[in-house]
């Protein structure tokens, strides 16, 4: 494992990352959006993981102007990097396939959305955001530089503090009883534990 062989490691997640989405953006544009909770707060937070997983280690990638904050690379930090970008690759595409028509890039609730409590999501509530988490945390594996590897996870925590509260409270409004006791069985992020 070199510096340029994790660099490449990186830019495959980032390929998967659109291969998986730009379809299913496409898709989520057929059923109708019949609620949202969407705030000026949740569409920064949004451009601001676009910023820190994507663009920021791209000017990392093409330019020195954040050379300052390399550290000495490491290939078996690299390495689990790795492991961690392909679980992300697997849970996202997984968990874009489950929730199939009521997956919003945002907090919507479509025509005749329905709890989707199978599959990942049996044993947790926001397999995507794990995913997400994953992602940050092997962009800081795969990067040895302070600002472009650390820049996905800061990201990826904003989004996930400011969303998650409001991205229940919006499902219990639509769910009722049945989204309490669905959290009642599952945790959040990692089964059975939070
Ligand atoms: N938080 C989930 C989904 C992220 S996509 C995850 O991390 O896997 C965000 C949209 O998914 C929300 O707007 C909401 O409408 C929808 N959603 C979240 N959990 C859901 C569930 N269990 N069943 C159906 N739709 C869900």
């Amino acid at each position: 494992m070199t510096p340029t062989i994790a660099a490449c490691i990186w830019a495959i997640g980032v390929i998967a990352w659109l291969a998986i989405r730009i379809p299913r953006r496409r898709k989520a544009k057929r059923t109708k959006v019949v609620a949202d909770q969407v705030t000026l707060t949740e569409r920064t937070t949004l451009g601001l993981c676009i910023v820190g997983l994507v663009i920021v280690p791209i000017i990392y990638l093409t330019s020195d102007i954040l050379d300052y904050a390399n550290y000495n690379f490491s290939p078996w930090v690299a390495l689990l990097g790795t492991v961690a970008m392909a679980v992300f690759v697997a849970l996202f595409y997984l968990s874009h396939k489950q929730l199939d028509k009521n997956w919003s890039v945002t907090l919507e609730v479509r025509e005749d959305h329905k709890l989707v409590d199978h599959g990942l999501y049996a044993h947790i509530r926001h397999p995507m955001y794990t995913s997400f988490w994953l992602w940050g945390i092997a962009q800081a594996l795969l990067i040895p530089n302070w600002v472009a590897g650390f820049s996905g996870v800061v990201a990826v925590a904003i989004l996930y503090f400011s969303r998650i509260g409001n991205e229940e409270a919006m499902m219990r409004q639509e769910f009722g009883k049945d989204y309490d006791a669905y959290c009642k069985r599952t945790k959040r992020l990692v089964p059975k534990l939070f």
